[in-house]
């Protein structure tokens, strides 16, 4: 494998994945889109559009007549007017935004347009924002989980941080092989079901999907990757003490975590309380740190390995 070839691979699946964690759809049929100022808005026309999720509108397109036959019977029926929708439904969410002043505030996130800048609510500053590489879906979601926990719904919250782990576990699945299927051939359509099954029946349970992750990614078991990047348990380790004494991480997160959301989707126990959501939400988090340095772990055995000098997330 020559040098050229897998920093090749890499920049293919970069571009690719720009394309592929789109959600949304943007504006494809054409049609004009409706913008409603929100009243404390002060940015360009543009970023202030919310709402309407969609609308619908009489279609242009041909009628339709003709017979239609279903078994015996034999029927006529005339399309006049059909609705189409017009405006396709957008994810919304927020993300965090820190002010050098100290103050943090969410910026308001439509689809895949993310705003340019934001202005701190305390000290008027413009902040550029950078638009994030990764996984913008699992943002989202663990974004949505914040601002559960921020208005109060703790049983959400719990099911959401657990969504935004998983959507990580196989958003990272996916991209390294696909990365590393790229330094041979391109992937297909035929590549991306033949995973898709793998992790749907070989790899099922949520302890089984760590380990599949973490072995993919650094080459060593959950745990041990861990024990080697402690750093990024100190969050969690402070707040829960017990889990620095637990004999297997991934078992805590496990029993702590992911075990409260089967008992809210499983059972329908819908009546946790700010505490368990607080430390549900406080291990989503550090999961997902450890995901991204996990992440990051196998980037840079890449570039080592191919000597390419890639930079991004
Ligand atoms: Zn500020």
């Amino acid at each position: 494998m020559t040098d050229a070839v897998s920093s090749q691979a890499f920049r293919r699946w970069k571009d690719n994945r720009s394309h592929s964690v789109g959600f949304g759809g943007g504006h494809k049929t054409g049609q004009s889109r409706k913008s409603e100022r929100r009243p404390d808005f002060r940015g360009t026309p543009q970023e202030a559009c919310f709402e309407p999720s969609f609308r619908v509108e009489p279609s242009t397109g041909p009628l339709f007549q003709g017979p239609w036959h279903a078994g015996p019977a034999k029927f006529q029926m005339r399309v006049n007017g059909p609705l189409k929708i017009a405006r396709i439904h957008e994810m919304k969410f927020s993300f965090p935004v820190t002010c050098a002043c100290g103050e943090t505030f969410l910026v308001q996130v439509t689809g895949t347009k993310f705003p340019k800048s934001a202005q701190c609510l305390r000290c008027n500053t413009a902040i550029w924002l950078v638009e994030p590489l990764g996984n913008v879906v699992g943002m989202a979601i663990l974004g949505r989980a914040a601002s559960e926990m921020k208005s109060g719904d703790w049983t959400l919250a719990i099911v959401l941080a657990a969504m935004a782990v998983e959507c990580d576990l196989v958003f990272l699945f996916m991209k390294w092989n696909r990365i590393d299927l790229m330094l041979v051939r391109n992937p297909t359509h035929a590549d991306d079901e033949g995973w898709e099954k793998q992790w749907r029946d070989s790899v099922r349970t949520i302890g089984d999907r760590f380990e599949k992750v973490s072995g993919l990614l650094t080459g060593q078991p959950f745990d041990s990757f861990l024990s080697q990047n402690a750093e990024l348990l100190k969050n969690m380790y402070l707040r829960y003490p017990a889990s620095k004494s637990a004999a297997s991480l991934k078992y805590f997160f496990v029993k702590e975590f992911f075990y409260k959301r089967n008992r809210i989707v499983h059972f329908g126990k819908i009546d946790y309380q700010h505490p368990d959501a607080e430390m549900c939400f406080t291990l989503g988090s550090t999961l997902w740190q450890i995901l991204a340095a996990m992440d990051a772990h196998r980037r840079r055995a890449l570039e080592a390995k191919h000597s390419i000098g890639t930079q991004g997330p």
